[in-house]
């Protein structure tokens, strides 16, 4: 058995493999990932299972998305010799930790958590919900604990799945009598969450209202230029809002020169300043920032073998130290064990 040496926190954190990564998890969590990875034992996990969860029918879309999402990674800057890479379908011990955490929540509580209500709500399901999707904070609960992970650097929006990963580790501690499992730390950023540049609440892969990382020059202007303004703010002359307007809050989460930004916003709110002249500038600041992961992209497409092979030594390393954690569950519960002399018949 190797003995683990590495002392650092243990990050997990993860996405669906439902499309291209896009500014909202930049902002969201990627910046995050790519600042931890010295201070912190990272593992990066393609939810491709949980991404199957309302993908059902496109299964082809669920694998293609591996790729493309382990390239979106690298091209933001993830160090595969710090950050561990690995693919959730090739975790059987995550699959068989969220059998066993199913008996350790309730289906009232899963149906109460507010991160599930507003995705069932805005996928349209009405009651054909797929139990897998209401079911799948208790894998997520599987896929943070397996790995023993204390901080999950994640968007606002996973805030309510992080609370329900910890009753799952307090009532499966309290079952087994001791701490066998960690309570982990949601790291969420200011920014809060990235809206999509229809006005929505949130950039989301699977609502087409999203700016990928890999998004071309001509892909980003025609984004801005379409982006949701203030409806009321019809010439330039007339004050418009700044709150709620896409524009700014996408300045917020990217214009690093605050001073010119808050001066800007002054602007806006008098009058006097045009939509177009606010869009340029939100322009360049995302050109700039999406052209060097737009090139590294680029570059590693060109040998997908050895991003596989990335991904398949990060699998093995995570198939291990998750296998670790289910052995510890199951001897904690005290479930039925070959091993175990317990289960001898009494002579
Ligand atoms: P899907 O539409 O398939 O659910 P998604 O765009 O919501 O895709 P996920 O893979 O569900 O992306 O999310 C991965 C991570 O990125 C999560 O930590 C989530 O909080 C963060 N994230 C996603 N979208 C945003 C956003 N718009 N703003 C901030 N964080 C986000
Ligand atoms: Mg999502």
């Amino acid at each position: 058995m190797s003995v683990d040496i590495d002392q650092r926190p243990i990050i997990l954190t993860g996405d669906r493999t439902t499309g291209p990564l896009h500014l909202g998890h930049y902002a969201g969590s990627l910046k995050n990932r790519v600042a931890l990875q010295h201070s912190h034992r990272q593992y990066l996990l393609l939810a491709d299972c949980q991404a199957l969860t309302d993908n059902a029918s496109d299964p082809a879309k669920v694998r293609r998305n591996v790729l493309e999402v382990a390239l979106d990674y690298l091209a933001v800057g993830i160090d595969p010799t710090e950050t561990t890479i690995c693919v959730q379908s090739g975790l059987p011990a995550l699959a068989e930790l969220t059998l066993l955490y199913l008996n350790f929540v309730t289906v009232a509580r899963l149906e109460r958590n507010p991160t599930i209500k507003d995705e069932i709500q805005v996928r349209g399901f009405g009651r054909d919900i797929p139990a897998g999707f209401l079911c799948y904070p208790a894998a997520q609960a599987a896929d943070i604990t397996g790995f023993k992970a204390t901080v999950v650097p994640v968007g606002e929006d996973q805030a309510p799945l992080i609370e329900q990963t910890n009753e799952v580790v307090r009532r499966l501690n309290r079952q087994i009598g001791r701490d066998v499992l960690p309570e982990a730390q949601a790291l969420i950023p200011s920014v809060g969450r990235l809206p999509g540049i229809d006005g929505r609440a949130k950039m989301s892969k699977s609502q087409g209202n999203a700016i990928p990382l890999s998004a071309t020059p001509d892909e980003i202007r025609d984004a801005v230029r379409r982006m949701y303004t203030d409806p009321n703010h019809l010439r330039a002359a007339d004050p418009g809002t700044v709150e709620g307007n896409v524009v700014f809050t996408y300045l917020d989460a990217f214009d690093e020169d605050r001073t010119t930004l808050e001066e800007l916003k002054a602007r806006y709110r008098r009058g006097g300043l045009g939509d177009v002249v606010v869009k340029r500038r939100l322009e360049e600041i995302l050109q700039a920032l999406l052209a060097p992961i737009r090139e590294r992209r680029a570059a590693l497409e060109k040998d997908p073998c050895h991003v596989l092979d990335l991904l398949r030594a990060g699998t093995m390393a995570a198939r291990e130290k998750t296998q670790a954690t289910l052995d510890d569950i199951r001897s904690g519960l005290g479930l039925f064990s070959f091993e175990q002399p317990e289960n001898r018949l009494a002579s």
